[in-house]
């Protein structure tokens, strides 16, 4: 099923991310990790991409394993250090296995990437353009409700994101965010600049101290006091960190709700009891 289909009618959806194992020894641990996430009845389950493309096997593997379990596949696919060849080869290797759903992305700028002329690809637009041409995919594409890292300031990143739409996107996903004030604030900016496309939030679910250090760093974003002050208070007793975790971004994703976001992504990182608890405690908000 396509997901631009999935998020009609403003229902309330709730999807899974998961990403696929570095080796394939891994792969069986992964398979039963989705194994257990699709019982959740997520509407449906992305997976990620590595931005070097080495992992682009897996990844429609995972796929097929989403799809077995009966939810609707998305593939994630980055761009910047793959060739136009390469591109059309995993396109073609997610059409024929009947993934319909492609999250374009440009890729983090790998430490030792040198640009070069004869590179293929730049941002996320020129792969939207080819998958758009082809035509077939529904195609979703990142956004950053605190702005990209790499952008100037906010007005060029909203104009850039508007082109990005423009070039083909049904719909846009968040880069993770802890203030939902954040995230109201983009959504003006969006419909100012005629950003039409439902926005899907990104939530990450913060379970230990170390993975809040890592997150801030790679996606830049703002730490509200309400979680730095839980970060105090818990950070170093494992077991309270995951439980106050869970319940933020459970918190977080009912005043989402309550101001009428409805469609929400949880960076569940391949643990299926995060799922399971954040979905036991949205229950009757889904059911609703
Ligand atoms: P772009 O849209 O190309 O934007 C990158 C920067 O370039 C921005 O600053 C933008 O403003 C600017 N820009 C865009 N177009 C132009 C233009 N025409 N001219 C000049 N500047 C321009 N990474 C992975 O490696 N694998 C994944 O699976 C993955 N999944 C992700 C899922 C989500 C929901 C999100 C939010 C991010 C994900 N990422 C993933 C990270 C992503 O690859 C990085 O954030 C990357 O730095 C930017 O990707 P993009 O597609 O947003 O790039």
């Amino acid at each position: 099923m396509k997901i631009k289909d999935i998020l009609q009618n403003n229902k309330v959806t709730v999807s899974f991310e998961v990403f696929p194992p570095k080796e394939w020894a891994k792969l069986a641990d992964t398979k039963k990790v989705i194994e257990q996430m699709v019982r959740f009845n997520p509407a449906f389950m992305s997976v990620t991409y590595g931005a070097s493309g080495t992992t682009s096997g897996y990844t429609t593997e995972i796929a097929n394993a989403i799809m077995k379990g009966g939810v609707t596949p998305l593939s994630h696919l980055t761009c910047l250090t793959s060739s136009r060849e390469k591109i059309d080869s995993v396109l073609d290797e997610l059409e024929d296995n009947g993934v319909e759903n492609i999250l374009a992305l440009r890729g983090d700028i790998p430490k030792d990437f040198v640009e070069s002329k004869g590179q293929d690809f730049h941002h996320a637009y020129e792969l939207i353009d080819i998958i758009r041409a082809r035509g077939g995919f529904c195609i979703g594409g990142a956004c950053y409700p605190e702005t990209h890292p790499e952008s100037k300031n906010r007005v060029e990143d909203i104009a850039m994101l508007k082109h990005k739409v423009d070039c083909g996107l049904d719909f846009l996903t968040t880069q993770m965010f802890f203030d939902n004030e954040k995230l109201y604030e983009f959504r003006e900016m969006c419909a100012i600049k005629e950003i039409n496309v439902p926005i899907i939030a990104g939530i990450m679910p913060i379970t230990n101290a170390a993975q809040i250090k890592r997150s801030i760093e790679l996606s830049n974003c703002s730490l509200p006091k309400k979680f730095e002050k839980i970060m105090e208070r818990f950070g170093d007793n494992p077991d309270a960190m995951k439980q106050a975790g869970i319940i933020y971004a459970t918190e977080q994703i009912i005043d989402l709700m309550a101001n009428g976001i409805n469609n929400i992504h949880i960076y569940t990182m391949n643990k299926p009891d995060i799922a399971e608890k954040i979905m036991k405690g949205l229950s009757s908000i889904i059911d609703e």
